[in-house]
């Protein structure tokens, strides 16, 4: 069999949701070009990006959908959520607010999503260590109770953010083949 480089076996469409500032641009543009952006403009513009991955031999097409901001005005379109198989669910350890409206974020999703779409919690700028304001297991406890998967992420210094990535595409897959 020829395969071109282009080929994939599975395409795995992953929204990155919550509140504006918590560092979903920069977690995506980590993830697939490795790079990272301190003044990162709110708008970047970017529909969504992809990368393939392999599990099991097989190619795994992720295609992540960033906002362009549309967040901040709560102006999400349907076509957003639509055909999404996995959701990132971010808030900043450092922002009280960002957590509190977690809440919030998961009833957008149950009203616009799959029901079956995988949600994992993500707790972001963990190198932001003096600023912290959200404990670890604050954000585990809400994790558990909402039966979702829960890591905690840096953009700025990458830790985290390929496992991440990584474990929503494995679950989905599991679920999927
Ligand atoms: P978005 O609005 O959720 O897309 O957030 P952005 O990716 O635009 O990030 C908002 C701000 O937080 C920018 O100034 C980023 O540089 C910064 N930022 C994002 N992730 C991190 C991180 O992990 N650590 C630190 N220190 N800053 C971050
Ligand atoms: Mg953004």
């Amino acid at each position: 069999m020829i395969r071109t480089v282009d080929d994939y076996d599975y395409l795995f469409k992953i929204i990155l949701i919550g509140d504006s500032g918590v560092g979903k641009s920069n977690m995506l543009s980590r993830y697939t070009r490795k790079e990272f952006n301190l003044e990162s403009k709110t708008t970047i513009g970017v529909e969504f990006a992809q990368k393939n991955i392999v599990i099991d031999g097989k190619t795994v097409k992720a295609q992540i959908w960033d906002t362009a901001g549309q967040e901040r005005y709560r102006a999400i379109t349907t076509a957003y959520y639509r055909g999404a198989v996995g959701a990132l669910l971010v808030y900043d350890i450092c922002k009280e607010s960002s957590f509190q409206n977690l809440d919030k974020w998961l009833r957008e999703l149950r009203d616009h999503a799959d029901p079956q779409i995988v949600v994992m919690l993500i707790g972001n700028k963990t190198d932001l260590k003096h600023l912290r304001a959200i404990k670890t297991e604050d954000g585990a406890k809400y994790a558990q109770q909402h039966k979702i998967a829960f890591i905690e992420t840096s953009a700025y210094d990458a830790s985290n953010i390929d496992s991440a990535f990584e474990r929503i595409l494995n679950e989905i897959y599991q679920i999927t083949v």
